[in-house]
């Protein structure tokens, strides 16, 4: 004999339960075989909402009552040959009135009791159970319907019925033996008690009725029809990349579903346990997948964790106060109360020091217990001994699950690392002696972070998904995604990083994909986005609330630079070219710094000193290795060596900033690079880097220019200062030549001080040979005292400063 189960989804319209036919009709029926059914998808859910429109005196139940009515009609009209079709429309009708009758007494009283709650939900088992099995009776299979009332007997806990197995087995026994039929449909969730009065067995409570009869029946097999292809790591609704489980104990799938995974219902497991009945989990509409095999001791993998799942709608209730030090039985009473008050705690955590006692109940329950703990407690409360109980809500529980996580050191510490990574706030944990689950109680809002990046950590062999937000899609950010576009098969494979772009902006437009903009039409897209807004901006990326989030900066925009705090804030990380936060004031570059180490998300502007070149970075890790920075000597203006490398007896000065420009090695004003501004900027970045605090105001900087060019307010007057100047110029030059030198602008950073300005290098000097834009830098530290550690390359262009992003970003990945 064998039991099968056809969900909500697996029966909700005609073409589906056609399917469940093809199903049933493609087993090898030897002996009895038994169809629990639900009813069609979504109508318990409706018949509630039916009856609180009707109890709140809402005159539109009767649209919803319609709406179920012709569901149930339009099914029947769709499955059964019309000349057969009139006495099973005119049941369904009869007791489509009857539930009619059910909603005006509500309408009327204003209240309804669980008794009549279970009597009105009961109609969409009935009324499903009926139709189908008149369609395969229709359909020459040898069929007929059993109400399931009539073998499960419950006590009369409505809405959740305790099942009286000793009565129910005999009955389930008895029938089924001698059933004539080959198929045996039966109305799933439904019971009754001895009386005779309808009860349900909870939500989801088909699963239930099924193993129950399979437990008496002593079945070969249960199987569970649904929606999705078996028990997964993780619900795949929420984590795409989850994967169904092959085969899991009967332990693992009872923790999984107590803790969310509502595939199974939880009851389900413990009628077929004792028995050791399999049970297979399948998908109705992918009947070819394996699914899920759910048996005893079950061993097969070396994966310690079998799966991850989640409770939403949590509070903590937290009993705490200096009287419940030593005091025994205080637990005893408050675990009375609670099931007096038929409160079930799904969770528990209790300091050693007995000062408090937390646990988990449902959100629905909150009220309940909060006024029936402080009863029960009102004596040591007026005392102050205990404090009310306080009741935190808005929340989730997330498990790890699987039988072996036991012999396997250093999950906890895995599961918790990769939590407060990505900035999930932990506010209670409990682990279970068996060591079959470790569960957190953590804030709803992260759920599908924490679920995703859990899942990512113990079942996608370390593959991490970094999710960017890019701002800034000019010069540097167009070949930046190039770059991620060419890479990103690279960078999966080979780093096991899983790069996408989520969402894009320049200063017009933005647009958001959740599940990746594609990179090879990006501008289409983001040509088609909403009017972009950096606080719009700002809102969405954390109201996504991905996990491994960075914000990429790509402008040089000061606006943009004064938005990083709150992502940092929300541990977003940030990786910019723009200068302008580390080079602000030395607070605001302190507080990001502070912000990045407190939130756990990096803050990386490696570009923002020689662009590509790996300049700050290997300063970070001399200092981290502990070594000290004594003197930094660069040269780290890729314009001002252009234009000194170009400066000959041939050419003039004013010719060569104005080819310079022309080429687009200078800032759209020549000035801030010629006046030093920008090599400022960048000994400041690398001097604060080294550990030392610094403003720009502490920077000393000699100019080479004239003070009339200096003061000049527009580009083309200060280019005719540079024609006025010439002889100036050529000065500074045959003066360096006479000395056999040449002239570089050089950033010096000495015994704290800092100073910036043209200087003339001799020919033995590492500088000397400088080309084109390259840059150079110098490091004399307490390991390199004599022979400085020395850093050269190009240190400008489009292409170099967006791979010096791109190395940010996996530096981000390998954190
Ligand atoms: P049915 O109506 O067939 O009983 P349910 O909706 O009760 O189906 O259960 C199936 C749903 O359970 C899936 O669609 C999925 O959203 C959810 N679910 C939650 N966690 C898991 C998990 N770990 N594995 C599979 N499904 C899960
Ligand atoms: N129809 C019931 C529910 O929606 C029982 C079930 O489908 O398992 O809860
Ligand atoms: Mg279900």
């Amino acid at each position: 004999m064998k039991v099968l189960k056809f969900g909500g989804t697996s029966v909700a319209n005609a073409e589906n339960i056609q399917k469940v036919k093809a199903i049933v009709a493609s087993e090898k029926v030897e002996k009895n075989m038994v169809i629990v059914v639900s009813a069609l998808g979504g109508v318990t859910d409706l018949l509630l909402k039916t009856a609180s429109l009707a109890v709140n005196h809402d005159e539109t139940y009767k649209e919803t009552l319609q709406y179920i009515e012709d569901r149930h009609l339009e099914t029947i009209q769709n499955l059964i040959p019309i000349t057969s079709q009139s006495p099973i429309i005119s049941k369904v009708k009869q007791d489509l009135n009857q539930l009619e009758t059910l909603f005006e007494g509500l309408f009327l009283l204003g209240e309804m009791t669980p008794r009549t709650s279970d009597k009105i939900v009961s109609y969409g088992e009935l009324l499903s159970s009926y139709i189908i099995s008149e369609y395969f009776k229709a359909s020459q299979l040898d069929a007929a319907l059993k109400d399931s009332r009539d073998l499960i007997k419950t006590n009369n806990q409505f809405g959740k019925a305790l099942v009286d197995f000793k009565l129910t087995n005999t009955n389930c026994y008895f029938y089924f033996k001698s059933a004539k039929q080959l198929i045996t449909v039966v109305p799933g969730f439904v019971s009754s008690t001895l009386e005779g009065e309808t009860t349900t067995l909870g939500r989801g409570g088909s699963d239930y009725t099924a193993a129950i009869i399979a437990g008496a029946t002593d079945a070969n097999l249960l199987e569970i029809w649904t929606d999705v292809s078996g028990m997964y790591t993780a619900n795949p609704k929420v984590v795409k990349q989850a994967k169904a489980i092959e085969k899991i104990s009967y332990e693992e799938a009872m923790e999984l579903s107590h803790f969310g995974a509502k595939v199974l219902y939880p009851p389900t497991v413990q009628p077929v346990l004792q028995k050791q009945i399999p049970i297979l989990i399948k998908n109705t509409f992918k009947p070819e997948e394996i699914g899920t095999l759910i048996v005893k001791d079950e061993k097969s993998t070396e994966l310690p964790v079998k799966g991850i799942s989640n409770v939403d709608k949590v509070a903590l209730l937290t009993l705490e106060g200096v009287g419940m030090v030593g005091i025994p039985g205080i637990s005893k009473r408050l675990f009375e109360v609670l099931s007096q008050e038929s409160i079930s705690v799904i969770l528990i955590t209790q300091a050693s020091s007995e000062h408090s006692i937390c646990l988990g109940i449902s959100a629905a329950d909150t009220t309940r217990a909060k006024v029936a703990v402080n009863e029960a407690f009102a004596y040591e409360i007026s005392l102050k001994k205990i404090e009310p109980a306080n009741i935190e809500s808005g929340l989730s529980i997330i498990a790890l699950v699987g039988d072996q996580m036991k012999s396997h050191q250093g999950l906890s510490g895995k599961m918790f690392s990769t939590l407060g990574k990505n900035n999930v706030n932990i506010r209670a944990i409990a682990q279970g002696a068996s060591e079959r689950n470790i569960s957190a109680v953590i804030d709803e809002k992260d759920v599908n972070k924490a679920l995703n990046a859990l899942h990512e950590r113990f079942f996608e062999e370390q593959t991490k998904q970094l999710n960017l937000f890019v701002t800034g899609v000019g010069n540097v950010g167009e070949k930046f995604l190039a770059q991620i576009h060419q890479q990103k098969k690279f960078l999966k494979e080979r780093l096991k990083l899983n790069v996408r772009v989520i969402a894009l902006s320049n200063s017009k437009k933005m647009v958001f994909n959740e599940n990746g903009i594609s990179l090879s039409n990006w501008k289409e897209e983001l040509a088609a986005g909403e009017v972009a807004s950096l606080n719009g901006f700002f809102e969405k990326v954390k109201g996504l609330n991905l996990r491994n989030s960075i914000f990429v900066d790509n402008t040089a925009n000061d606006v943009v630079a004064a938005t990083y705090a709150p992502y940092l804030r929300n541990s977003i990380a940030v990786v910019t070219c723009n200068k302008i936060a580390a080079a602000s004031d030395y607070k605001n570059y302190q507080l990001l710094k502070k912000l990045s180490f407190n939130y756990n998300a990096p803050f990386l502007f490696e570009t923002n000193v020689g662009a590509g070149l790996p300049i700050i970075d290997t300063l970070k890790n001399l200092i981290a290795s502990g070594d000290s920075i004594h003197t930094i000597k660069a040269v780290l203006s890729g314009s001002l060596n252009f234009v000194f490398n170009n400066f000959k007896e041939s050419s003039t000065f004013h010719d060569v900033v104005q080819q310079a420009k022309k080429e687009g090695y200078t800032e759209p004003d020549p000035k801030i690079d010629l006046s030093g501004v920008d090599v400022a900027r960048k000994i400041l970045i690398l001097a604060r880097e080294s550990g030392y605090q610094i403003d720009m105001e502490n920077i000393e900087n000699l100019p080479f220019l004239p003070q009339e060019s200096l003061d000049t307010p527009t580009v083309p007057e200060f280019f005719e200062t540079l024609k006025t100047h010439d002889a100036h110029f050529n000065a500074l030059y045959e003066k360096a030549k006479a000395n056999g030198a040449r002239l570089k602008y050089v950033a010096t950073f000495e015994n704290g001080k800092a100073k910036v300005g043209l200087e003339e290098i001799p020919s033995d000097h590492p500088f000397y040979n400088l080309e084109g834009k390259d840059n150079i830098v110098l490091f004399y530290t307490d390991r390199y005292q004599e022979q400085p550690l020395l850093i050269k390359g190009a240190g400008a262009g489009a292409d170099v400063t967006a791979s010096g992003i791109f190395a940010d970003i996996i530096r981000v990945g390998s954190n």
